[in-house]
C-alpha cells in the first residue's frame, strides 16, 4: 500500500515561492502527472517527494507515513531522470544490479530479479553491453529497469522522454505505459508535454508559476478546463480563445457572433471552443458562426488546419483532409453553442 499524500505543502527559497499549497492525495497504484510549462515547480514537486529538496511547509506522506524527516534511501521510491546516469564502466546487467547490491538484497536473488526486470523492458539481448554501445532509447530502458529491479512502493520519473528523438519518444511511452499497468505501483510523472501526459495518466495535475491550477482525468481537463490556462495548454492546437461580450446568451465579437448560450452571465468574457468542434461552412452563418480571411492553411495529413484572425486573436479551425482554399480568401466555421466554453475575462476562471 503506498499512498501518497501531499499535505499543504510550500517550497520557497527567500521570498520566492517555488511551490504553494500543493495539497493532494495520491491513492496507491495511481499513475498521476504533473503537467506545466517550464518553471512551474513540477521538479521542485517530485524532489520534496523523493526527499532530495525539503519542504518548507506542509506535510508528506508515503504508505501513511510521515517522511519529511526521512533520507531519501528511507523512502522506498525509484527515481528515473532525463538524463540516465548510468554508471559507464558497468555493463547494463551490472546497472541493473547495482540498487540491489546497495541495498544488501540477498545476493542469492539478484539474477533472477535483474533477469526479469530486463526483460520487462526487452533488454535480455543487451545485458553485456556497456552503456556507450546502447541508443538513447536503450539507456533509458536500463534506468527503467535499474528502477524497477528495487521492486520500490512510489515510481518517480522526471521528464524520462525528453532526450529521446520523436519517434523513440512515442515507442518508450507506450512501454511505460504498458509497464506501468504491468507493475501497478504508484507513479508520479513529471513532464511538460501535453501529449505524454494525456496518454500516460490516470490523473493530470496542471501547474502554472508554483500552484496547481486543475486536477482531473485527461478527458475532464480536456472537456472542462477550469480555466484560461488550462485551456491553452491543453490540446494540440490549443483551445480558440475570444475576448468579447455576450448579452442575453449571445456571444458577439470582430467576425464572430454566437446565440444559444447557456449562461446568465452579462458583459465581457472570453469564449473558448476547440477547433475540431466547430464545422466548416460554405457561407457565412446567419448566427452561431465566424467569418473571417484565410490567415494560414496547414496540411496535417488527416485533415487541413485552417486559421483565421479574429481581432488579436488567431482562429484554428479543422477541416477535412481535401478542404482546399487560399490565404487571403473568405473562409466560413459554424460554431454551436454547445460547443463553447465561457470564461471570466478578468480571473480566466471558468463560467460555463
Ligand atoms: P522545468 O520543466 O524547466 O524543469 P519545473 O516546472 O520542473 O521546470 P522547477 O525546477 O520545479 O520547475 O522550478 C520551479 C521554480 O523554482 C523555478 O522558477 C526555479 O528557477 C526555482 N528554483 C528551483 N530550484 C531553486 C533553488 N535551489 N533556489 C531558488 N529557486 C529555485
Amino acid at each position: 500500500m503506498a499512498e501518497v499524500q501531499l499535505r499543504h505543502i510550500d517550497k520557497r527559497w527567500g521570498d520566492f515561492v517555488g511551490v504553494k499549497d500543493f495539497d493532494l492525495t495520491i491513492p496507491d497504484k495511481e499513475f498521476l502527472v504533473l503537467l506545466g510549462p517550464s518553471g512551474c515547480g513540477k521538479t521542485t514537486t517530485m524532489r520534496m517527494i523523493a526527499g532530495l529538496e525539503e519542504a518548507t511547509d506542509g506535510e508528506i506522506l508515503i504508505g501513511g507515513k510521515v517522511v519529511n524527516d526521512l533520507e531519501p534511501k528511507d523512502r522506498d521510491v525509484a527515481m528515473v531522470f532525463q538524463s540516465y546516469a548510468l554508471y559507464p564502466n558497468m555493463n547494463v546487467y551490472e546497472n541493473i544490479r547495482f540498487p540491489l547490491k546497495v541495498r544488501n538484497i540477498a545476493p542469492d536473488t539478484h539474477d533472477e530479479k535483474v533477469r526479469r526486470a530486463a526483460e520487462m523492458v526487452e533488454l535480455t539481448q543487451f545485458l553485456h553491453r556497456k552503456p556507450a554501445d546502447l541508443s538513447g532509447g536503450q539507456r533509458q530502458r536500463v534506468a527503467l529497469a535499474r528502477a524497477i529491479v528495487r521492486e520500490p512502493n512510489v515510481f518517480l520519473m522526471d521528464e524520462p522522454l525528453s532526450n529521446l528523438d520523436a519517434k523513440l519518444r512515442v515507442s518508450t511511452r507506450a512501454q511505460i505505459k504498458n509497464l506501468s499497468h504491468e507493475l501497478q505501483v504508484t507513479t508520479i510523472y513529471v513532464t511538460h508535454d501535453q501529449i505524454e501526459a494525456m496518454t500516460l495518466a490516470d490523473r493530470v495535475v496542471v501547474m502554472n508559476a508554483g500552484v496547481v491550477q486543475q486536477v482531473g482525468t485527461p478527458t475532464e481537463i480536456y472537456n472542462y478546463p477550469a480555466n484560461t490556462f488550462v485551456a491553452s495548454f491543453i490540446g494540440s492546437p490549443a483551445m480558440n480563445l475570444v475576448r468579447g461580450n455576450v448579452y442575453k446568451g449571445t456571444f458577439t465579437a470582430e467576425n464572430i457572433s454566437i446565440s444559444g448560450l447557456n449562461s446568465d452571465v452579462e458583459g465581457e468574457v472570453i469564449l473558448g471552443f476547440r477547433a475540431e468542434d466547430a464545422i466548416v461552412a460554405a457561407n457565412q452563418a446567419a448566427t452561431n458562426g465566424v467569418g473571417a480571411d484565410v490567415f494560414s492553411i496547414e496540411l496535417l495529413g488527416e485533415a487541413t488546419m485552417i486559421t483565421v484572425k479574429v481581432g488579436d486573436a488567431l482562429i484554428a479551425v479543422k477541416a477535412d483532409k481535401e478542404y482546399s482554399t487560399d490565404i487571403g480568401k473568405p473562409f466560413f466555421a459554424e460554431i454551436p453553442a454547445a460547443i463553447c466554453h465561457l470564461f471570466d475575462a478578468k480571473s480566466g476562471d471558468r463560467i460555463s
